[in-house]
């Protein structure tokens, strides 16, 4: 689906810094657009038209011994699987080394086309002596280049395109949830974060390291895609509780901010506390899809009715926050799970709902007209018309002669016919009044 390239090649060729120049110019857009740097191994790039995703194989090996060790292996073979060419990185400062030949072998077993890139090629003499890696017998063709001064890749990208067989999106990541999984501390969120990614290939695993980031991992799960954002760099170690509350709640804040829906985890056993109450206000306010997962459902005891009883009452004391699904389930059992990342997809669809100006206004048209807007202070107010804005959550403005005359219980009522008449479960509603 998309155009998938990636850098492979021992530690200190140069993959990082031809992986930065690439995504470089793309990277400084897209962190122009959200405010935050994202430090992953992968990156969106472009070259004459043709998008394309860029792996860093390289973030992988980072503080490792053995480059060939079980884990950073799967996830180099992974990301080699996953490619529509391979750029196999060599140094011609350092020339062929054992490693690269032990790379060659590894990668010679893919039916993958290989590229041959000869980095750090500045001067006249490492450029020609980028033809002793014939001798590896791998790969399409030699391209000597250097990351450093970007000599050399216009012709190396030019090759790169060739093996693309689509047009490749803008941005790939557009239209793919970006979820984030938010609770207090020991609620169960890494044990979710487990089962979910440990089940499922991943395209690319990030290494937890000292970055203060969110970082944004695509996952493919129940034939879906979505984008899991995850904190764990934020993490720190420490024997102080308050300062573990304060960090878990600093990362599911940052977590939160840049999600598309959030699954607010809490514990069956303790029900919803002030903290989770918070966190869903939150949530709220910033106009994020929630569902909530009432996790450790294994160790409460139950009667039949229990589930029923305590979904009532949670929406009780959400009111009116009390839009969102509430699903009851164990990681530990692995139970609902699946019920969980369904009930996301939906909520985030629900938040890209589109009502059409017709169909809104026939509906609350009868609505308003069961039930108009009291008057205030003597004054007759009418709702005339009513439109949804075309904004990342959903908006609407109703037009009225006298905006500031309708009150909370009244917007109140209006809310909840829509959420009757159209399914925005999961979703913050925004109404506002505009005089016309
Ligand atoms: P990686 O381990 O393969 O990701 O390698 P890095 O990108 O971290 O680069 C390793 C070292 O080689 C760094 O000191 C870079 O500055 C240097 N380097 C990378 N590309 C070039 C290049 O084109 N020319 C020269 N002279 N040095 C380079
Ligand atoms: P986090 O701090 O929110 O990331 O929580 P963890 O994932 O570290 O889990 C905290 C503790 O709860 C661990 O001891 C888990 O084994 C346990 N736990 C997680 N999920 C469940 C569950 O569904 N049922 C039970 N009984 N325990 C669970």
């Amino acid at each position: 689906m998309a155009n998938i390239v990636s850098i492979v090649g021992r530690p200190n060729v140069g993959k990082s810094t031809l992986f930065n120049r690439l995504i470089e110019e793309r990277k400084a857009i897209m962190d122009n657009e959200s405010g935050v740097t994202r430090d992953r191994h992968y990156g969106h790039a472009q070259w004459t038209g043709h998008y394309f995703t860029v792996i860093d194989t390289g973030g992988y090996v980072v503080g490792s011994e053995d480059i060939f060790e079980g884990a950073i292996r799967d996830q180099v073979e992974l990301a080699i699987e996953e490619s529509s060419v391979v750029l196999f990185m060599v140094d011609t400062m350092a020339g062929l080394t054992e490693l690269d030949k032990e790379f060659a072998n590894v990668l010679r077993r893919y039916k993958k086309p290989v590229l041959m890139v000869a980095n750090k090629a500045e001067s006249l003499e490492r450029y020609h002596s980028s033809a002793e890696f014939y001798e590896l017998g791998l790969g399409e063709g030699i391209f000597p280049i250097s990351s450093q001064t970007g000599y050399g890749t216009g012709d190396l990208l030019d090759e790169v395109v060739k093996y693309f067989d689509v047009q490749g999106v803008e941005n790939p990541e557009e239209g793919i949830p970006r979820i984030a999984i938010v609770g207090r501390p020991n609620v169960g969120k890494s044990s979710f974060l487990n089962v979910l990614t440990g089940t499922e290939r991943s395209i690319v695993t990030n290494i937890a390291g000292t970055t203060r980031d969110a970082i944004h991992t695509p996952y493919k799960a129940f034939g879906r895609e979505y984008i899991l954002i995850d904190t764990a760099g934020m993490r720190r170690k420490s024997r102080v509780k308050e300062d573990i509350e304060f960090y878990s709640t600093i990362r599911s804040v940052k977590a939160m901010e840049e999600s598309d829906v959030c699954i607010v985890m809490l514990d069956a056993q303790n029900g919803l506390e002030g903290q989770d109450m918070t966190l869903i206000g939150q949530a709220d306010k910033a106009k994020k899809g929630i569902v909530i997962m009432v996790n450790k459902w294994d160790a409460v005891e139950k009667e039949s009715k229990t589930a029923d009883h305590l979904q009532k009452a949670m929406l009780e004391r959400l009111a009116p926050m009390n839009y969102m699904p509430i699903i009851f389930a164990s990681v530990l059992e692995k139970q609902r799970i699946f019920q969980v990342m369904e009930k996301t997809m939906e909520v985030y669809e629900n938040k890209h709902r589109k009502i059409t100006t017709s169909k809104l206004n026939e509906v609350m048209q009868q609505v308003i007209a069961n039930y108009p807007p009291p008057a205030f202070k003597g004054k007759h107010i009418k709702i005339k018309y009513m439109i949804q804005l075309p904004t990342p959550s959903p908006t609407f403005v109703f037009f009225c002669n006298h905006p500031k005359y309708i009150k909370e219980p009244y917007v109140r009522y209006l809310e909840n016919r829509m959420r009757e008449h159209f399914d925005f479960t999961g979703v913050p509603l925004t109404l506002f009044f505009r005089e016309k």
